[in-house]
């Protein structure tokens, strides 16, 4: 609790779980470094246990909170300090572009709520030309897809587009016993930076997502079957990849090289 006058019930639907442990949040806080120049968006500021130090680097501060009680608490504790701006609402449908500027890239951070990390996730990588960094408290599990090299078990769609927009680093692992109410999984800090665009360059990722979609379609075939409506053997043969392959097997060049193929 970060506030002995404020008592809040963690509501379970909107992913509830409060950091508690101190050394912990100083460790997070301590990651982003964040500078008085910066533009801070953080998603889900909750009791404010990783707010209120974040606040003391002077840094514009823009904080996305859902839960009408938890919004009302910060708009309060908050209200003399004029680079603290609560915005009530939904991040998923926020439409970031109004917070977002290339001549200032953000930098995002938050304890997620991990029952929508992954569309939130989906939901950033439209808007990353402003974006300097993100930095993010996700589920363990989340945490290795995203950083998954091919060949892995957690390797799939989401490691595949996560690194075609970002550098992928997992920071360190978070204890349950770091939060109130525990979360059942294991948590870790995930930073991840835009990548500026190379060569690799698509015209449009959808097409990276849709193929993404058809090749993961199911895991235990090959590419010759999965992508059997979109390519023949014999092409993917041609660009050099193998079509007795399964899907995770295939690096994103692999990928990238087919899209550009096919469009
Ligand atoms: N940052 C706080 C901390 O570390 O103690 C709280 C983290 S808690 C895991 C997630 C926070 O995100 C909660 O405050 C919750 O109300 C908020 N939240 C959940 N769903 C949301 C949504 N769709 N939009 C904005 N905030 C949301």
């Amino acid at each position: 609790m970060t506030n002995k006058n404020f008592s809040h019930r963690a509501r379970k639907r909107f992913g509830q779980n409060f950091l508690t442990d101190t050394s912990i949040i100083e460790k997070i806080v301590k990651a982003i470094s964040a500078k008085p120049s910066d533009k801070i968006i953080e998603i889900g500021p909750g009791q404010g246990a990783l707010t209120e130090l974040l606040l003391t680097s002077d840094a514009e501060l823009h904080a996305i909170e859902i839960d009408r009680d938890l919004a009302a608490f910060l708009r309060e504790k908050y209200a003399n300090i004029s680079h603290f701006h609560l915005h009530e609402e939904d991040v998923l449908k926020v439409d970031f572009s109004s917070l977002l500027s290339a001549e200032q890239p953000a930098r995002i951070i938050g304890n997620l709520p991990y029952n929508i990390s992954t569309p939130l996730i989906f939901h950033l990588l439209k808007y990353l030309a402003g974006v300097k960094d993100m930095l993010f408290m996700l589920q363990l599990e989340v945490v290795e897809r995203m950083a998954a090299v091919p060949g892995s078990k957690s390797y799939g769609r989401l490691s595949i587009m996560v690194q075609y927009y970002c550098q992928v680093e997992k920071l360190f692992n978070v204890p349950s016993s770091a939060f109130s109410p525990a979360p059942k999984v294991e948590s870790a800090i995930v930073k991840l930076t835009p990548l500026k665009q190379t060569a690799n360059e698509l015209e449009s990722p959808e097409q990276l997502t849709n193929l993404l979609r058809q090749a993961f379609a199911q895991r235990r075939k090959t590419l010759r079957n999965n992508l059997s409506s979109l390519i023949s053997a014999e092409e993917l043969e041609n660009l050099g990849i193998n079509p007795g392959l399964r899907p995770e097997n295939l690096s994103l060049d692999d990928y990238v090289k087919i899209c550009k193929h096919l469009h």
